[in-house]
C-alpha cells in the first residue's frame, strides 16, 4: 500500500493573456476554486489510478477543507490521517494560467503549515507500515524528515518529489529511493544546469554522491532522464499532446509512477505509464480537475 504526506491548497485560479509585472494591472478571466496541493494531487492521482492509498495532510477548518476531503473520500483515498486544523484556513495557492499553458503560482501554508513532526508522530504508524511513502516539500522540513527517517528505518521504499524547489541534506536524501525533481529542482539540488543528455546524467551523478538511488528528472513536454548508476542514463520521451495547462504534470506524473510501480512495473514501463498520466492532464485546466482515470490512461497507451 502506498501512503502519500503532504499539502492540500484551494487553487485560485485565474486565465491571463500574459503575466502581469511589477505594478501593473491586467484583465484575467474565468475564475474558479479548484482543488490542488502537490500532496492532494499526488494521492488523487494515484488513486485514480488505482492504488490503495492513505493520505496524511492538514486541511483548515472551512468550507474548502470538509469538501475537499469529501472529494478525497469519492476518489477512494483513505483520510484517517487527514487532519483538520481549528480556527486555521485550508492552504491556497494563488494561480495564473497564460494563453501558452504557462502558469505562474505564489502559495500561502495555512494548515500545511501545521504539518510538522510533532503532528506528525501519531500517524508515524501508517508510514511504516506502508511499502512506498510519496512526498513532496510544500510542507514543514521538520515533518518530512521525521517521515523520511521513520520510512527508511521500517524498510518503505521513499520516493521524494522535491518541490517546490529547496536545497536539502546528506542526511535526508541518502534514504531517498527514487528522486523525481523537474529541470529547476536538479539545478537547485546538485548546481548543474540541466539542458540535455549530458548535463541531466552529471546531475544525476550529483545526486548518486549524496546517497540516492534512482534519479528521474521530468523535462516537460520532452519526458524524462532516467538514471540508477554513475554515467549511464537514458531518455524515456514524452508523449506529443496540445498543451492546456501544464498545472499537476508532475503531480499527476509522480502519483502515476508510484501506482504503476507498486503493481510491480520495471521503472521504464513505469515512467512510460506516469509519461501518459502526465500528459492527458495537461490536456485540461486546473489541478485535480485534470487527473485522469485509469481507463484513460490504458485506452491513451493502446492507441
Ligand atoms: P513540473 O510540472 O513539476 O514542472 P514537468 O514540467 O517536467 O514537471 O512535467 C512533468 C511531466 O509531465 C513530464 O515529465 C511529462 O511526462 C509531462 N508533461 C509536462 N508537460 C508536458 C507537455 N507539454 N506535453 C506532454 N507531456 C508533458
Amino acid at each position: 500500500k502506498l501512503v502519500v504526506f503532504g499539502s492540500v491548497n484551494a487553487d485560485h485560479v485565474v486565465k491571463v493573456p500574459s503575466f502581469p509585472r511589477p505594478g501593473e494591472t491586467l484583465h484575467g478571466s474565468a475564475y474558479q476554486v479548484i482543488s490542488g496541493g502537490k500532496g492532494a494531487n499526488q494521492a488523487v492521482a494515484a488513486a485514480r489510478l488505482g492504488a490503495d492509498i492513505g493520505f496524511i495532510a492538514c486541511v483548515g477548518d472551512d468550507p474548502f477543507g470538509q469538501m475537499t476531503v469529501k472529494e478525497f473520500v469519492k476518489d477512494g483515498i483513505n483520510v484517517d490521517a487527514v487532519l483538520i486544523e481549528k480556527a486555521m484556513p485550508t492552504g491556497i495557492a494563488m494561480i495564473q494560467v497564460a494563453d501558452t499553458g504557462e502558469n505562474s503560482i505564489c502559495i500561502s501554508a495555512e494548515a500545511n503549515g501545521q504539518l510538522n513532526a510533532e503532528r506528525l508522530r501519531p500517524y508515524l504508524g501508517c508510514i511504516e507500515s506502508a511499502k512506498y511513502l510519496l512526498l513532496q516539500l510544500e510542507t514543514p522540513m521538520d515533518g518530512v524528515e521525521l517521515a523520511v527517517e521513520k520510512a527508511h528505518a521500517a524498510g518503505v521504499t521513499i520516493v521524494l518529489n522535491p518541490a517546490p524547489a529547496k536545497a536539502l541534506s546528506n542526511a535526508l536524501l541518502k534514504h531517498i529511493s527514487i528522486i523525481t525533481p523537474n529541470e529547476t529542482e536538479a539545478e537547485l539540488l546538485t548546481g548543474v544546469t540541466v539542458s540535455d543528455a549530458l548535463s541531466a546524467q552529471q546531475a544525476s551523478d550529483v545526486l548518486f554522491f549524496k546517497g540516492v538511488s534512482v534519479v528521474m528528472i521530468t523535462l516537460g513536454a520532452k519526458g524524462v532522464w532516467l538514471s540508477n548508476q554513475v554515467g549511464v542514463g537514458k531518455m524515456i520521451a514524452g508523449f506529443k499532446v496540445k498543451a492546456c495547462d501544464t498545472t499537476a504534470a508532475g503531480d499527476t506524473f509522480n502519483g502515476a509512477l508510484v501506482t504503476a510501480l507498486i503493481e510491480g512495473k520495471s521503472l521504464e514501463d513505469a515512467i512510460v505509464f506516469a509519461n501518459a498520466a502526465a500528459a492527458i492532464s495537461v490536456t485540461r485546466f486546473g489541478a485535480q480537475t485534470s487527473i485522469p482515470k485509469r481507463q484513460e490512461v490504458d485506452k491513451f497507451l493502446d492507441n
